[in-house]
């Protein structure tokens, strides 16, 4: 199938790692131009300078921390000093584990800012060219705790909701202008930071990484983690010419693992 994106321009957001370049790639691959933004340049220069040649011409890194308004709103001003994007794949950094018990108003104030109003801001600067080319795509990277809320991921539990009230939200107002409003919901996705939370559960619960793995893929009926090109092509699919009348929705890429219908 093409998915009819060859030339379309796309913005992605953490995507100097995992999912984010993932969802980067899989655009490039599609045709598409990606400009690839995060922290760390260097880092995302690195998978862009490993592409095959047509890609890597198409891919561009910019700077971009979440946690700063002001960053957020120079790389809003670089996108649409250039015409702006047809496609913003929203994504950010996940939340430190805890419980909801214990985090702290200024855990949520900042983690708040960073993953969700930061993101609600920048998707808000870039609609208006979306809205005037009578095109547009918006897809923002989730996660299956929205559905099922994941144990000792308090923050990232309760913030993603919000995400998702905003997301289909805004879908209603924006999809007779051709634009769709869509979240991506990962379950266990092989990336760092999959790694990272397994290894913060293994110490929390006196087991080996390698244990806390097992038992988790052993609650996938797939039987195994994701890999993140799986992921990457649900979103280059949402991303796509294909997807026009699919919007509001949540797609879950988990390979079964949530409970519920
Ligand atoms: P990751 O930590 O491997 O990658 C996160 C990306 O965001 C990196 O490119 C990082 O540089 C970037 N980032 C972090 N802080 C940033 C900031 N302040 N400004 C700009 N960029 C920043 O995570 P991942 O596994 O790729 O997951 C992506 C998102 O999806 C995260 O929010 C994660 O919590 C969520 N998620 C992932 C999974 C999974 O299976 N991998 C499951 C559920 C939810």
């Amino acid at each position: 199938m093409d998915l009819g994106i060859a030339n379309r321009r796309a913005l992605v957001l953490g995507a100097s790692r995992g999912l984010g370049a993932a969802s980067a790639r899989a655009l490039l691959a599609e045709g598409a131009t990606v400009i690839a933004a995060a922290r760390t340049e260097a880092r995302t220069q690195e998978w862009i300078d490993a592409l095959p040649d047509d890609q890597r011409k198409r891919a561009r890194a910019l700077p971009l921390d979440l946690a700063d308004r002001a960053s957020v709103d120079r790389l809003a001003d670089a996108v649409l000093a250039e015409g702006g994007v047809d496609i913003l794949v929203n994504n950010s950094g996940g939340p430190p584990p805890g419980t909801a018990r214990d985090a702290t108003l200024e855990q949520w104030t900042q983690q708040f800012a960073m993953m969700a109003g930061h993101l609600f801001h920048l998707t808000q600067r870039l609609l208006p060219p979306m809205e005037e080319r009578g095109w547009g795509r918006i897809v923002t990277i989730g996660s299956s705790g929205i559905e099922q809320p994941i144990p000792n991921l308090g923050l990232s539990n309760g913030i993603r909701a919000a995400i998702l009230g905003w997301s289909k939200t805004l879908s209603n107002e924006v999809a007779a202008k051709g634009i769709t409003v869509n979240m991506v919901l990962p379950g266990r996705i092989q990336t760092e930071r999959i790694g990272e939370l397994d290894g913060a559960n293994a110490k929390r619960l006196g087991k080996t990484q390698d244990e806390i793995a097992a038992s988790a893929k052993a609650a996938i009926p797939a039987g195994r983690y994701g890999e993140p090109e799986e992921f990457g092509d649900a979103v280059a699919f949402l991303a796509s010419e294909r997807a026009r009348y699919i919007t509001g929705v949540k797609l879950r890429v988990d390979g079964g693992q949530t409970k519920s219908v």
